[in-house]
């Protein structure tokens, strides 16, 4: 086995072991950023199909590169205004709308041909210093806001990124704070299905602190050089 083949497989290993203790599914989605198409080509030969990329033109060049094969795009870093079009012509997830005034220009730019774009809530559970992610109190009036933009787009639930603390125990009171917003969220947008939090170093603790969705990319594809 190739060392990415004995890394993914690790992976979902941990991943199903930590959904079934909650009795759940959590889906894997792989953070490619910074890696080649060649390493995503690998992982999609061994069944995976879901990856997420933080800039868009570093996504558009591999789409470019991978279009023989059918993948699922999540755009998963901050959204400039002025990259609204590209990302709804060429995402299959945003999982990053954090603003009010995204959500005209992403829904105008949508094809209708592709379906709508389905899209996360990104929220600041806990991070003062951080500029990405709405407050807890404005998820909300993003979320009508989301939903009145349907066919174009489809609300499908909230992302977050906790501060990253050496200690567990605020990681988890921020992805149980999250939990909260999820199905408060939820008792007004009964369809909402996705709660996506945790990344290579503490995706077990989010599983079961509920998310569906865990976003790893170093653990899987080895360290970064860069950001
Ligand atoms: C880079 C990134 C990840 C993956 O982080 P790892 O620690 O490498 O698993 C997940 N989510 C977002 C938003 C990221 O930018």
């Amino acid at each position: 086995m190739s060392s990415s083949e004995t890394a993914f497989t690790e992976i979902c290993a941990r991943i199903e072991h930590a959904a079934t203790q909650q009795k759940r599914g959590a889906k894997l989605l792989a953070v490619s950023k910074t890696k080649p198409a060649a390493a995503v080509r690998l992982l999609a030969a061994l069944g995976q199909r879901r990856f997420g990329e933080n800039y868009v033109q570093e996504a558009l060049a591999k789409q470019r590169e991978l279009a023989d094969l059918t993948l699922e795009w999540h755009l998963i870093g901050p959204l400039q205004s002025n990259k609204c079009r590209e990302a709804a012509e060429h995402f299959d997830w945003l999982q990053s709308l954090d603003r009010l005034k995204l959500v005209a220009p992403l829904a105008r730019w949508r094809p209708p041909t592709r379906g709508p774009l389905q899209v996360l809530i990104q929220v600041n559970v806990d991070d003062e210093a951080s500029k990405s992610g709405c407050r807890p109190d404005e998820i909300a009036g993003l979320a009508a806001a989301v939903a009145a933009a349907a066919p174009a787009l489809q609300l499908r639930g909230l992302m977050a990124i906790p501060a990253p603390h050496e200690d567990p125990a605020p990681r988890r009171a921020a992805f149980a704070r999250m939990r909260e917003l999820f199905e408060a969220l939820r008792r007004d947008h009964p369809d909402v299905d996705t709660l996506s939090m945790g990344m290579s170093e503490d995706f077990e603790l989010a599983i079961a602190e509920g998310a569906t969705m865990v976003r790893i990319g170093s653990a899987l594809f080895g360290a970064r050089t860069t950001t």
